[in-house]
């Protein structure tokens, strides 16, 4: 009888005659171990993975319920269970979550060692699920030192989990900890690859878009416009004297002013499809699809009034006693005959011209 903390299973008895002499059976429990195998290293997703397999153990085994519980990170709770099953369960059946205090599901994770119940109605931790189950073995699902789960699986017979049963239990219970631990290698590194898909795409200093990610999108929205037949509009922010600001003030209060002077472009480029980008050094690009020329240019001129009014001081500005900002903006209906470059070009032409001009300005300049 098994115990509440591990009874071992040596001392109980192998298979009833008929189950052996179900010809074949060893060659079945092969077989079976290759399938599960196969699927445990090739299927897709996880949970589709664990269902083939139980379904698999009770198609091909005198086996009235078969169930994989899986564990939470700590191992201290069972977070879902998939089964497979020919018996029904009755509603006693545990809910989705419960502790591993409780069941002898919970005894073979508390105590890591395979549990043999060779009669449930005398086990002090056997749950019923079903009242024509006689027995019932449980192999921890371990990877390493990792617990993840556990393997039930529970039949009519009394006599079904002879050593031969119970060593293909056994070995199917590690294929299946290898598919859990494969499953999860790979979605921790998809996590990782798409943070340092995000990263590769951040400005460091200012947390907004980098260049790279502004080519992307020039590109994209470039051949996306020339089909809508809509406009493409870019803004390049500079900021005014930021090398005499470095000097006067140093370079990590220039560093903030960059961070602010990133955010509030960011406020004002609130288009679902807008994209702030650090251009280069102290230059900023708005890239605003579907926008005219007049429309960016009203942009342009709300952010140069607010960097005048947030008036961060700049002591060795030949504008202001602050901050300012001169910008240069461009528009284009994307066609095969102009070139995102062109776009860039004007803006760039349009920016060097509210220098020359005496900075802290802005100014326009179409493609041509
Ligand atoms: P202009 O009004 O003509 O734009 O003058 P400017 O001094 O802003 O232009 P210039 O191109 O001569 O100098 C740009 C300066 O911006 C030089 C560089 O040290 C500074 N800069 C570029 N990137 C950063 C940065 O990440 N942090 C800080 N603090 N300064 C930067
Ligand atoms: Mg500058
Ligand atoms: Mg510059």
């Amino acid at each position: 009888m098994a115990g509440p903390e591990g009874d071992t299973y040596s001392e109980h008895p192998g298979p009833a005659d008929d189950v052996v002499a179900e010809g074949g059976f060893r060659a079945r429990l092969t077989e079976l171990l290759a399938e599960v195998s196969r699927e445990a290293l090739e299927g897709e997703d996880l949970e589709a993975v664990l269902r083939h397999i139980v379904d698999c153990l009770v198609r091909n085994l005198p086996v009235g319920i078969a169930s994989i519980i899986l564990l939470d990170d700590e191992g201290t709770t069972f977070i879902q269970e998939v089964w497979a099953g020919e018996l029904a369960l009755s509603s006693t059946d545990l809910a989705p979550n419960w502790p591993v205090t409780i069941g002898a599901a919970g005894r073979c994770a508390r105590t890591g060692q395979a549990q043999l119940i060779t009669d449930v109605a005398t086990d002090p931790d056997y749950v019923p699920g079903n009242p024509a189950v006689l027995s019932e073995y449980l192999v921890p699902i371990r990877h390493r030192a990792r617990l993840h789960g556990v393997l039930n699986i529970e039949t009519t017979r009394a006599d079904f989990f002879d050593a031969q049963a119970r060593s293909v239990f056994d070995a199917i219970a590690v294929q299946v900890a290898g598919a859990i631990h494969l499953s999860r290698v790979v979605a921790e590194l998809e996590t990782a690859n798409r943070k340092l898909e995000l990263l590769s795409m951040m400005d460091g200093l200012t947390g907004i878009a980098n260049r790279r990610c502004f080519d992307q999108r020039l590109a994209a929205e470039w051949e996306w416009l020339q089909g809508e037949g809509r406009e493409l509009a870019l803004v390049l922010v500079d900021a005014d004297a930021f090398k005499p600001l470095n000097d006067a003030h140093g370079h990590l209060y220039g560093d903030e002013c960059l961070r602010e002077l990133a955010r509030i472009c960011t406020r004002f480029a609130d288009g679902p499809d807008d994209l702030v980008a650090r251009f280069g050094g102290e230059e900023l690009v708005l890239l605003l699809p579907g926008r005219d020329l007049t429309a960016a240019s009203t942009l342009a001129e709300w952010i140069r009034r607010e960097v005048e009014a947030v008036a961060m001081p700049h002591t060795n500005s030949q504008v202001a006693p602050y901050v300012t900002v001169s910008a240069g903006v461009s528009a284009v209906r994307p066609t095969k005959a102009v070139s995102p470059e062109h776009l860039i070009d004007a803006a760039d032409r349009a920016l060097y011209a509210a220098k020359a001009q005496g900075r802290n300005r802005v100014v326009v300049r179409s493609v041509v």
